[in-house]
């Protein structure tokens, strides 16, 4: 017999979330609010995304693939700000309530909630083509939250990881290669949020977003919100040696400044304070490279080995 909605929420996400309620959750799923305890002397930070069936990830994808990049790319959200992941709650449209893909998307959504302490305390399930809202919070200590409007003349620009990876598996998800074994692949379908690096730059950087829509285009934000402009060395940008072998260094590059679906973070970071990043790349394992310089004349070049101007691909993801 089919379940009923009740039982499916039970069975898929009360049971899973009640195994590891953090301290600071009073009441989780199962009333008509949770109830939260938010730490003192914190401000929480909020952020909200959707994803939608052939829009954000191809419908081929599994439900436990779609449930594991739904929640990493709003826990990049937080990563981006500096934010210590605490609370989700999960507005799922499906088509219908079929127990075996639930169960699947319930193991990766688990999958990372539980990598990343994050709790679901709550949602809303509806009837209809498939989408996945999910709404993060997050602790910074009041105040000290990474923001897109603090970079300065003179901070140095860094990336996270390597860039361009999840264009190219998007492409190949596309072709209908969804092997996670596939190393570009596996950067598309589940990108690594970036939390302990967007945790370690919190006294360091002066600005910071997630890559989700191409270097230029997001780094745009930033320069945009700080009035400032800035200067790229196209061979500082970090491609991975799988990017390089599978399409060349030209496409990489360009990949990597105009395909979105990385996750990693563009930071800003002031002279004097570089020191500290040798370290906290050490300690986060996750390499931090650095591609250019903030400047007072507005937009954004990039220059070729011998110092000369390149003409760039103009924009990242358009959402409209
Ligand atoms: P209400 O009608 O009061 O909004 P619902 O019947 O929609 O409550 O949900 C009952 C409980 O189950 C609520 O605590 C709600 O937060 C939770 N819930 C519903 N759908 C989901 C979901 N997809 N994921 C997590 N919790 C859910
Ligand atoms: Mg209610």
């Amino acid at each position: 017999m089919a379940l009923s909605e009740f039982e499916l929420i039970q069975n898929c996400f009360a049971e899973q979330a009640a195994a590891s309620l953090r301290s600071d959750v009073r009441l989780g799923i199962g009333d008509d609010c949770a109830i939260l305890s938010p730490r003192p002397n914190h401000d929480l930070l909020v952020s909200v995304d959707t994803l939608v069936a052939g829009v954000h990830f191809p419908e081929s994808i599994s439900p436990y693939q779609i449930a594991r990049r739904s929640l990493a790319v709003n826990l990049s959200d937080l990563a981006a700000m500096g934010g210590e992941p605490a609370w989700f709650t999960l507005a799922l449209t499906v088509p219908e309530a079929n127990e075996s893909w639930l169960r699947e998307f319930s193991r990766g959504l688990f999958d990372i909630a539980n990598q990343f302490g994050i709790n679901l305390v709550g949602g809303d399930t509806t009837r209809g083509p498939l989408s996945i809202t999910i709404q993060v919070q997050g602790y910074a200590p009041a105040g000290q939250a990474l923001r897109r409007d603090g970079a300065q003349v003179g901070d140095l620009v860094y990336v996270t990881g390597s860039l361009g990876d999840a264009g190219a598996g998007l492409a190949l998800a596309l072709l209908g290669n969804i092997d996670e074994a596939d190393y570009l692949v596996s950067r598309f379908l589940s990108p690594t949020a970036r939390i302990a690096s967007g945790l370690a730059l919190r006294d360091i950087s002066s600005a910071a977003i997630d890559i989700s829509d191409g270097l230029l285009a997001d780094l745009g934000h930033i320069l945009e919100r700080s009035q400032v402009g800035a200067v790229l060395q196209a061979d500082a940008i970090p491609l991975s040696p799988q990017l390089r072998q599978a399409v060349g260094d030209e496409q990489g590059f360009e990949l990597a400044l105009s395909a979105g679906d990385d996750y990693e973070l563009c930071f800003c970071v002031p002279p004097e304070k570089s020191d500290k990043l040798a370290s906290i790349a050490e300690q986060t394992g996750v390499p931090l490279c650095q591609i250019g310089v903030i400047t007072a004349e507005k937009g954004v070049s990039v220059l070729d080995e011998n110092g000369l101007s390149m003409s760039l691909p103009l924009t990242g993801y358009q959402h409209f």
